[in-house]
């Protein structure tokens, strides 16, 4: 199963040069292989390898097995932080089925960590890896005032605070579960107190617990999707 750049359509035949290796080597495909495409646009498409040489390997598309269905409307918000563990946040952020992912700068925030190539690799590998047929967009990382100067009315933010003791995080997402929905997470330092409190007075803001400990950023952004797939996800 893996994601192209080109468009899909019956007939085409693409250049699957950069998976070369993984369809050969790897998988030991031959020509005549039955191989899954998914480019985030066309859906999902069957396909058949016509050539699977050395360096050269191609396919045709045969038809379409999966439409296009959008994910839901989830965005997720974080403060970058160590290169594996900011991996471990896109790679899963994908899998949950988030539409978009947008690093964010805040006053504890390492802002050299962030390579979007790399990161949009990630969205990649797993998209291809849990049967998505989306690779969520993902955004420039953006300072935090800037994100919230610009927060659009119709849209929550949920926002992970670790000091909002008793807030019933299920209560909320439930209550509004309809609404879209964003999840911010803080960085390893946690959000500096002008933040937070920027972060609680706007108005689309719900401050959540994700409970009496306090969660890694990595473990914090995997637990707020989980509750919000439960609260409102498809
Ligand atoms: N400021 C904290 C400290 O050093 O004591 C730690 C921040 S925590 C490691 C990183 C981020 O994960 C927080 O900014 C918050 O967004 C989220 N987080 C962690 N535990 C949480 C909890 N129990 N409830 C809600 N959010 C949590």
């Amino acid at each position: 199963r893996l994601f192209v750049e080109d468009d899909l359509a019956e007939g085409a035949v693409l250049n699957l040069a950069a998976q070369a290796h993984y369809l050969t080597n790897v998988m030991r495909l031959q020509a005549g292989a039955l191989v899954a495409l998914f480019n985030g646009r066309d859906g999902e498409w069957t396909a058949r390898l016509v050539e699977a040489g050395k360096r050269r390997v191609t396919a045709e598309c045969l038809g379409q097995a999966v439409g296009q269905g959008m994910p839901p409307d989830l965005w997720l918000l974080f403060a970058p932080i160590k290169k594996a563990r900011t991996d471990f946040i896109v790679e899963k952020a994908t899998e949950m089925g988030a539409r978009r992912i947008q690093p964010v700068f805040t006053r504890f925030t390492n802002s050299e960590r962030v390579r979007p190539d790399k990161l949009r690799a990630h969205c990649i590998e797993a998209a291809e890896q849990c049967g998505g047929v989306y690779v969520p967009e993902l955004l420039a990382p953006t300072p935090l005032d800037k994100l919230l100067d610009t927060w659009p009315a119709d849209r929550r933010l949920m926002f992970c605070d670790e000091t909002a003791d008793g807030m019933d995080a299920m209560g909320a997402l439930t209550a509004a579960g309809g609404d879209k929905w964003a999840i911010i997470i803080g960085p390893e330092g946690g959000f500096a107190t002008e933040e937070a409190e920027r972060l609680r007075a706007l108005s689309q803001s719900v401050p959540v617990s994700l409970g009496p400990r306090i969660l890694r950023a990595d473990t914090a952004a995997v637990a707020a999707m989980a509750l919000w797939q439960v609260a409102c996800g498809d």
